[in-house]
């Protein structure tokens, strides 16, 4: 399991402030974090922690199990991302 960042993420970077493994990006540091549409969570080392949720002002992170049917696709594009 891990969790999933959908394409109403703002990157105001606040998740990355709070997850505990850094295991969501871009960075604001790092070279693709202007392009980049959205952040992403990679999915092999993301604990399931849950910190980043309520942190998140635009509701932008989902636990997979619980993403909506229209938001399924995010799974694999946070995947992607990490090149999985
Ligand atoms: S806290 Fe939400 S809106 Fe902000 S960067 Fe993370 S997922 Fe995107
Ligand atoms: S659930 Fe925890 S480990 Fe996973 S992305 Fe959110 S803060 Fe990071």
């Amino acid at each position: 399991m891990a969790y999933v960042i959908v394409d109403t993420c703002t990157k105001d970077m606040l998740c990355v402030e709070a997850c505990p493994v850094d295991c969501i990006h871009p960075k604001q540091d790092e070279p693709d974090a202007e392009q980049a549409p959205q952040l992403y969570i990679h999915p092999d080392e993301c604990i399931d922690c849950g910190a980043c949720i309520p942190v998140c002002p635009t509701n932008s992170i989902f636990v997979l199990e619980e993403l909506p049917a229209e938001l399924a696709h995010f799974a694999e594009k946070n995947r992607q991302y990490y090149g999985l």
